[in-house]
Formats: C-alpha cells, sequence, structure tokens
C-alpha cells in the first residue's frame, strides 16, 4: 500500500518537474523568437511627484503577448531569460526601446522628466555594458541624467566582483541608479551605503500593508528615514488608493507609483494622460 502511494508520488512529482522543464524550454523558444519579432511591448507607468503633483517620470515595464499563449507575466519571462541567457539581450533592448521612445515624445513636444528602465543585476557582469549604454543614449541624442535603471535589492546578494565595477561605471557615466523592490530581499545597509545608487524604491508589499499592519507602517517610516538620512529619494510604489497615498504623503514621501494614478501605459496613450492628469490633484 505505502510502496504503491510512494511510486505514485514519484510518477507524480517526475511529472511535474518533466512539464515544468519542457514548459521552460518551450517558453525559452518562444522568447527568442518574440526577440526576433518583436513580440515585447514597453508599457509606461507614471511616477507622480506628491508634494505638488507634478510628472516625475515614468517606468518602463516589459510586455510579452505570444499569439497562442497570451500574455506572459513578466516576472516568468524575466526569470526564464535570466537562467537562459536571453536577459542581456532584453536589457539593451529595453533601454533601447525606452530612450527611442522618450526622444519621440520630446521631438513632439511631450515633456518626461526622466524615463526608468528596470535592469536584472545578471545584466550587470557584462563589462562591456556601461559602453552599450552610453552609445544608446549618445545616438538617441540624450543625456545621461533621462535614464535611470532599476535594480532589484537582490543584487545586493551577488557577490561577482564585475556587479559592482559595473554599476560604478554606469554612475559614473552620470546615469542614475535606483535599488528596486527595496524591503523584500537581504538588504544590507552596510552594503546600501556602497552601492552608487541615487534612489530607493520601498516595495509595494509596504504601502499594502500598511492599513492593516502598524508593523509595516513603522517600517515604512523607518525606510523613508534611512533614505533621508542617506540623502536617497525614497519611491513609494504600489499606491492603489486615495487611503495609501493620504498617509505616504503623511510620513513624508516625495515620489509615488500606482494603479491610483495609472496602470502602465502603451506608448501612444502617454502624452494624453499627462495632458489630462498632470499635475496630479487628489
Ligand atoms: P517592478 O520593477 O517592481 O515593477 C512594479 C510592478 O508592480 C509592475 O509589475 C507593475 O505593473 C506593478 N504595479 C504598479 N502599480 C501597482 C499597483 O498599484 N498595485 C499593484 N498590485 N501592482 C502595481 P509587472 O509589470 O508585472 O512587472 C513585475 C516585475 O517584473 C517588475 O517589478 C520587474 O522586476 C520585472 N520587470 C518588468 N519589466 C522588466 C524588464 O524590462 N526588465 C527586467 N529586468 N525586469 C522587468
Ligand atoms: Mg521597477
Ligand atoms: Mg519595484
Ligand atoms: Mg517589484
Amino acid at each position: 500500500q505505502a510502496k504503491t502511494s510512494g511510486r505514485n508520488r514519484w510518477n507524480f512529482f517526475d511529472n511535474a518537474i518533466n512539464e515544468a522543464t519542457q514548459e521552460h524550454i518551450a517558453l525559452e523558444a518562444a522568447l527568442h523568437d518574440a526577440l526576433d519579432s518583436a513580440q515585447l511591448r514597453l508599457y509606461y507607468q507614471p511616477q507622480i511627484d506628491l508634494r505638488d503633483g507634478s510628472l516625475h517620470g515614468f517606468e518602463a515595464l516589459t510586455r510579452w503577448y505570444h499569439p497562442k499563449l497570451g500574455h506572459v507575466p513578466p516576472t516568468l519571462f524575466i526569470r526564464i531569460a535570466e537562467n537562459c541567457g536571453l536577459i542581456d539581450r532584453i536589457g539593451i533592448w529595453s533601454i533601447t526601446e525606452a530612450c527611442q521612445q522618450l526622444q519621440r515624445w520630446r521631438s513632439a513636444g511631450v515633456h518626461i522628466p526622466s524615463i526608468s528602465v528596470n535592469l536584472s543585476p545578471n545584466s550587470l557582469h557584462d563589462a562591456a555594458l556601461p559602453t552599450k549604454i552610453g552609445q544608446i543614449l549618445w545616438n538617441e541624442n540624450l543625456s545621461p541624467q533621462d535614464l535611470i535603471l532599476e535594480i532589484t535589492e537582490n543584487v545586493l546578494l551577488d557577490n561577482h566582483p564585475d556587479t559592482l565595477r559595473t554599476l560604478d561605471a554606469i554612475h559614473r557615466l552620470g546615469i542614475r541608479l535606483a535599488l528596486d523592490d527595496f524591503g523584500t530581499g537581504y538588504s544590507s545597509l552596510g552594503y546600501l551605503r556602497r552601492l552608487p545608487v541615487c534612489a530607493i524604491k520601498l516595495d509595494k508589499s509596504y504601502v499594502h500593508g500598511m492599513d492593516t499592519d502598524i508593523t509595516l507602517q513603522a517600517l515604512t517610516r523607518a525606510i523613508l528615514h534611512i533614505g533621508d538620512s542617506m540623502q536617497l529619494p525614497v519611491v513609494a510604489e504600489g499606491i492603489e488608493t486615495t487611503s495609501h497615498l493620504a498617509q505616504l504623503a503623511e510620513l513624508g514621501y516625495h515620489i509615488g507609483q500606482g494603479y491610483l494614478f495609472s496602470h502602465p501605459l502603451p506608448a501612444h496613450a502617454v502624452p494624453s494622460w499627462i495632458e489630462i492628469n498632470t499635475p496630479w490633484i487628489s
């Protein structure tokens, strides 16, 4: 009896593992095609200065709509890309695309102070990355201050010696770095001091838990103090309700982002969104 159920269990796991692997292999191949056939798109979510409602900038977020699979979540395909080595191409693609788009908006008279692009910590192993990014900015006639690169705090776990060197080189170019998903992983404040970051992004789990969890509320306050004491602005993400907004503004948060302001938008929807919604009046 026990033996059979044991064997069945193994069969079950075996199948599950095979399925997962095969699914990953299929997605990997599909992701290759997606890059080659322009299935990836950037969507743009506004970041608002909470003090005066002005536009701080936009964060670019990658979307993949596969003709058969439909919408594939970024957390899934980014992880696959990191595992199969496609992440470097995605990184360069998204920075290029975002910079081209920013230049198109500027040429059309749409003023956007800066654009943030997410960059996987894995991409930082490429020592040539800073030069490549500099070239993209040059090609698009943009200055380094136009671009902000968001890197998850997992970068702190990466002890690869190239990582810090690449971050420093990017920083020396004048490109700002923001530490994304702050408060979710292992953040050592000692490391934070050594990283050339210009902003911290408070993870949305804090904002969402703040209403009901007094500890999260205290930590949300504490993280702002950390930012203040290091002279780093803290961006609050995941602002969904006017109550979130009011609490964060009350705490003294300067920059916010979330569905309350807007979901990530396709590029064509951005100019009219700015026209109608900025300055943001709550
Ligand atoms: P992230 O960089 O922390 O981006 C914030 C995520 O929160 C986005 O999810 C965004 O759509 C979502 N979001 C924004 N406002 C709200 C809100 O008010 N409530 C809630 N519940 N969610 C909100 P998305 O687009 O699914 O991206 C997930 C993650 O995937 C990103 O987290 C980022 O780490 C990664 N990612 C997305 N695009 C790229 C990319 O081009 N390159 C890399 N390396 N990673 C990317
Ligand atoms: Mg981000
Ligand atoms: Mg984030
Ligand atoms: Mg996140």
